[in-house]
């Protein structure tokens, strides 16, 4: 089993990841475990169908650049100059990925766990987006005049002979299942629609379905899909946190399997990188070089947050440094090729526990196959 991991595709938002380093927490993490595999660096994935980015595009000022090359330079602004991944970037409307989309599409409306049919849906008057029901001011437009429309599309009917999230779709070991989300994430309607109004996405229109674009959230899916067949990866591990997995667990269960390749979702919690500073004395206690601290923050506490699924406080910092400095203390002049293949093992099976075991972690910092050069992963040497 050839694995691939891969950042849940990151909202292409007004940020840039110096000023919100929590952004990229599943990069990082995706990164250093292909690190320990010793796999090539994967692309940086992102989600531009929003409808915050058609507004943006709508609003922008000048002359009018083309949506993808719009999005794409707004991606380019989050990485600091000359730091672009050197597994590149993928995002939801690349070619590859909307050409595996319409090929899962395909495949499910022939299987009949995707149809197209006729549905009414609360729709703005003013501007023809998809609103929700129960006269809420349109999203787009702002305008409250909404009336209901039939039209095709695309619908999604959920198996009823499995649950939407099972085992074999959580890179985890047993004892690790996410049994909450297992729950909450099954507490969605029989049916979805899988079209949307947007300016920006993956157009329907080959199905019939003229403009519509597939909800964004079947899209991350075939994102992450068709990056690992890129890569020749069989298991392909979405890195997410429980919320955002929650939000797309439903609208991906058709679409986590193509030919030879299956994603999974591989869980991680929120890091407190905004109360970084609070460790400054405990740096210069221990005189951490800037590499060190570096290392701490963009390698092991992305790896932490695969352990702390529901998140780490601004409280475990401390304990959580002086943890991996007595690691990094205790590196060996040479790698224990046995023990830290052991530590390739479970992160191929899920398994979390080496992460505070001191003597791996000593042999994964020293036989750790390095990523250098890639700015949201850890390597800086
Ligand atoms: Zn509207």
């Amino acid at each position: 089993m050839r694995h691939l991991f891969l950042n849940g595709p990151v909202q292409n938002g007004p940020f840039t990841f110096d000023t919100r380093p929590g952004k990229a927490v599943g990069i990082r993490l995706a990164a250093a475990l292909n690190a320990i595999l010793g796999l090539p660096s994967a692309p940086h994935l992102w989600n531009t169908v929003t409808l915050a980015g058609d507004l943006r595009h709508r609003e922008a000022d000048g002359p009018k650049i083309p949506r993808q090359r719009f999005e794409a330079d707004l991606i380019a602004d989050k990485y600091p100059l000359g730091q672009s991944p050197v597994g590149g970037i993928m995002t939801d409307t690349d070619a590859d990925v909307s050409g595996l989309a319409l090929e899962m599409i395909e495949n499910n409306l022939r299987s009949g766990t995707i149809t197209i049919s006729h549905e009414t849906v609360p729709t703005c008057r003013t501007c023809g987006h998809m609103t929700s029901a129960g006269g809420h001011p349109c999203n787009a437009c702002g305008s409250t005049d909404t009336q209901d429309r039939t039209g095709l599309h695309l619908v999604a009917e959920l198996a009823k002979d499995r649950p939407i999230l099972d085992r074999s779709d959580i890179h985890a070991s047993h004892r690790q299942q996410p049994k909450h989300l297992q729950h909450t994430a099954a507490n969605v309607a029989q049916r979805l629609i899988l079209s949307r109004t947007r300016d920006h996405g993956i157009d329907l229109s080959p199905l019939g379905l003229n403009r519509l674009v597939l909800d964004p959230r079947v899209g991350i899916h075939a994102t992450v899909l068709a990056a690992a067949r890129r890569h020749q990866a069989d298991m392909a591990v979405m890195t997410i946190t429980e919320n955002a997995a929650n939000h797309i667990a439903a609208h991906g269960q058709h679409f986590r399997q193509h030919d030879s390749t299956r994603l999974q979702y591989a869980l991680h919690g929120h890091l407190p990188y905004d109360h970084m500073a609070c460790l400054h004395p405990l740096y210069e206690a221990y005189r951490a070089t800037e590499e060190i601290q570096d290392y701490f923050e963009r390698w092991f506490l992305p790896i932490f947050s695969l352990r702390a699924k529901t998140g780490t406080r601004p409280d475990q910092l401390p304990a959580l440094f002086k943890q991996y400095m007595r690691a990094h203390l205790a590196r060996p002049v040479f790698a224990d090729e046995a023990a830290f293949e052991a530590v390739q093992h479970s992160v191929s099976a899920g398994n979390t526990e080496w992460i505070t075991d001191k003597q791996a972690l000593a042999n994964v910092m020293i036989a750790r196959r390095d990523t250098s050069g890639d700015h949201c992963g850890a390597g800086h040497d």
